[in-house]
């Protein structure tokens, strides 16, 4: 069924001018059809009345009465007050937005209906800004469904919007003749498309059943999985250097200035990319693995036989402070090789700017590594082979197409690196479009970080501990976390950490590094506590990823609780690096929840990355383990990955069919679940 839209289509129906079919536009809605497929978020219960007799303060309520009286009182914020009655007694509407001709329509209705939460306010039961709907003669029945919720957005009122989809849906089935993409054997006995939909728009009295709510999550989920897959396969198709050697040599070289050999894992792992590499595609691989595992080692690795075929590797970190580090690594193991090693940040003066660009483009530097500056558009490669994305596993569709630019022709390989572990579910569903390997196994000798949980009121025997522990030769981390939402106010509090432990250590030497530092005093100070030259950096959590001190050996949190357990496993793990026995203090605040003491226990019993995962995505959610809790990107309209992760297997297994041979039905799952904007981004 081929979607051709008419112009304007929307626009036949009541209520939609201009306006609001800009409104329905901007919410990706612009035929029927698509109106037929914005489901609710949730629902309220219209379906019975009470009387004001009868009210229950705190929960929304059906009325149906008079307004009596009304008045308007004038102040800061002049207000409407009504009075309004049924048989059984009377309560107080108070309005804040009206118009005159509003509120003489109300005096001249014969009946109101109000919908609404009530409160007491001095006695009196009052009702702020409650939906409020006028009669003129006898009213309609009340509804026998459920009330849905939708999503909506400026100048579409929840009750307009209600509006335009019950005249979408009274179109019936045989207007769409909405076709039942899957055949039965696929959608089993789950109900039909068109009855799912009814069931979930206008549910009966209770919630919507699940066997509806499965049969177009089903669908939903595996639309979504078809649109990653088809990016994929869009991207893997382009030309990407073919390499013929594994650089051998080099690599032996590398290996033998290390203390220690590969894990196995490493070396599964880094088989994995070389077969990608060879084939001649863009490589597209999720390189997991849990902080310590030894990620870097296994990017110099792969980056060897890109940079030995005459091809540029480009590493790119999240901050400076981790792109510094990595250059140095880098450089330390690069140089004896001859490999010239590059380092590019936003922050850079301008005459080693121009130095390490002209180098970039006439392929002097080899190997260059920086923050996401690496990939602006005045950079140019002579022939990029290789990026390597660091600790940001959600890189997205429009970076890789930037990437493809900067190759000269051939597309370069791409290798994603996250010490977050990405559950199944997720893997399954966000991830679909990347092939993903996993570094299972920690280097040998490492002694699992002793956890554990303070209270506040304990800052102070800590600081005992910690001196201690500085006699010994050892170093701590101290993290200030979020209080609120601005990096402002969390700065400050790191600078008044500070000035507190100078008192309560001033024999100490103490470093601060915050977010709203400039890059060039924040790497300062982070190469002081690298030399040893500072016992102890109070930060914020700028420190989370990557970096690598293995003489610390203290990680203090305040109010852990404000953090993730994969962020908290990601702080933790900044620790434990090197030979002394480590500890990770978390300093919970007085009052946290008792969910917020399960988080925090679950973390001081396992030092496993992906337990914590797993907890986080079931306590949390998708966004907060995959980061795109901001973006709002892939975000189900009806699936949810607690309930309906068993189906995830069956709609694999019939994506890959449909993937490859029934590309019409992918095209129109796409269309129909993900919208057309969307579809059009591919890579
Ligand atoms: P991550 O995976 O968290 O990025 P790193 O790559 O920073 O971990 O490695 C952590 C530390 O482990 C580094 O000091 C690194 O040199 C060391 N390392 C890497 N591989 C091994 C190995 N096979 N055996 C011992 N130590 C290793
Ligand atoms: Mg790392």
């Amino acid at each position: 069924m081929p979607n051709i839209r008419q112009p304007n289509e929307l626009q036949s129906l009541t209520g939609v001018g201009p306006k609001v079919e800009q409104a329905l536009n901007r919410l990706g809605l612009y035929s029927f059809r698509d109106l037929l497929f914005h489901l609710p978020t949730r629902y309220e219960d219209r379906t019975t009345q009470v009387d004001i007799a009868s009210l229950k303060p705190g929960i929304p309520q059906l009325l149906e009465g008079e307004i009596t009286s009304q008045s308007v009182v004038p102040g800061r914020r002049m207000q409407a007050v009504l009075t309004f009655e049924d048989i059984t007694g009377a309560a107080r509407i108070r309005l804040f937005h009206f118009s005159r001709a509003y509120l003489t329509t109300l005096k001249n209705a014969d009946a109101v209906r109000i919908f609404g939460e009530p409160r007491i306010n001095q006695g009196v039961t009052e009702f702020i800004h409650p939906e409020i709907s006028v009669f003129k003669g006898e009213p309609p029945p009340l509804d026998d469904t459920l009330t849905p919720i939708y999503p909506t957005t400026d100048g579409l009122s929840q009750p307009r919007l209600r509006d335009i989809i019950r005249q979408a849906l009274a179109k019936g089935p045989d207007f769409y003749a909405l076709e039942e993409l899957l055949d039965a054997a696929h959608t089993k006995n789950r109900p039909a498309l068109w009855d799912a939909l009814v069931a979930l728009h206008q549910p009966a009295k209770g919630l919507p059943a699940s066997p509806f709510v499965e049969r177009l999550a089903f669908e939903e989920l595996l639309a979504h999985r078809l649109l990653l897959l088809t990016r994929r396969d869009d991207y893997v198709r382009f030309q990407a250097p073919e390499l013929k050697s594994r650089a051998t040599e080099a690599r032996q070289a590398l290996l033998s200035q290390l203390p220690f050999d590969l894990t196995n894992a490493q070396q599964r792992v880094l088989s994995e990319i070389d077969q990608d590499l060879t084939r001649g595609h863009p490589m597209l691989r999720l390189l997991q693995g849990d902080v310590g595992s030894g990620k870097t080692l296994v990017a110099a690795l792969a980056s060897l036989p890109v940079i030995e075929a005459g091809f540029q590797v480009a590493l790119m970190a999240p901050t400076e402070l981790l792109s510094e580090q990595h250059a140095a690594q880098f450089s330390e193991w690069f140089r004896p090789l001859g490999i010239s090693v590059g380092w590019l940040t936003g922050s850079m003066k301008a005459q080693p700017r121009r130095t390490i660009l002209e180098q970039l483009s006439n392929g002097a530097c080899q190997i260059v590594i920086g923050t996401h500056a690496l990939f602006q558009d005045e950079i140019v490669f002579k022939r990029l082979g290789l990026a390597i994305i660091d600790e940001q596993h959600r890189f997205g569709v429009a970076q890789r197409l930037l990437l493809r630019e900067k190759g000269q022709g051939l597309t370069p390989h791409q290798l994603i690196m996250t010490a977050t572990p990405i559950p199944r579910t997720l893997a399954m569903t966000h991830f679909a479009d990347l092939d993903v390997s996993t570094l299972d196994e920690l280097p040998p000798g490492r002694t699992p970080v002793d956890t554990r949980i303070l209270s506040q009121a304990r800052a102070s025997e800590i600081t005992e501990r910690l001196d201690t522990q500085f006699n010994e030769g050892g170093q701590a981390y101290w993290v200030c976390t979020l209080i609120e939402e601005t990096e402002q106010s969390v700065a400050e509090a790191a600078e008044s950490r500070t000035e507190k432990l100078r008192l309560q250590l001033p024999h100490r030497r103490i470093g601060l590094v915050h977010g709203r530092m400039k890059a060039d005093d924040k790497s300062q100070v982070m190469m002081a506590f690298a030399n040893g030259q500072l016992d102890l950096l109070v930060a914020t959590t700028v420190i989370e990823v990557g970096v690598n001190v293995p003489n610390a050996n203290i990680m203090v949190i305040e109010n852990p609780e404000r953090l993730g357990l994969a962020q908290l496993h990601q702080l933790r793990g900044r620790v434990g690096r090197g030979a002394r026995v480590s500890f990770c203090m978390l300093l919970a605040g007085e009052t946290i929840s008792q969910q917020s003491r399960d988080r925090l226990n679950l973390l001081k019993e396992t030092n496993d990355g992906f337990v914590l995962a797993e907890a986080d995505l079931r306590l949390r959610g998708p966004g907060d383990v995959t980061g795109t809790r901001q973006t709002g990107e892939l975000s189900f309209r009806v699936a949810d990955l607690a309930e309906h992760a068993d189906m995830l297997d069956e709609i694999a297994e019939l994506a890959e069919m449909i993937r490859l041979e029934h590309t019409d039905i992918r095209e129109q799952l796409i269309e129909r679940w993900i919208g057309h904007e969307e579809h059009f981004a591919h890579v």
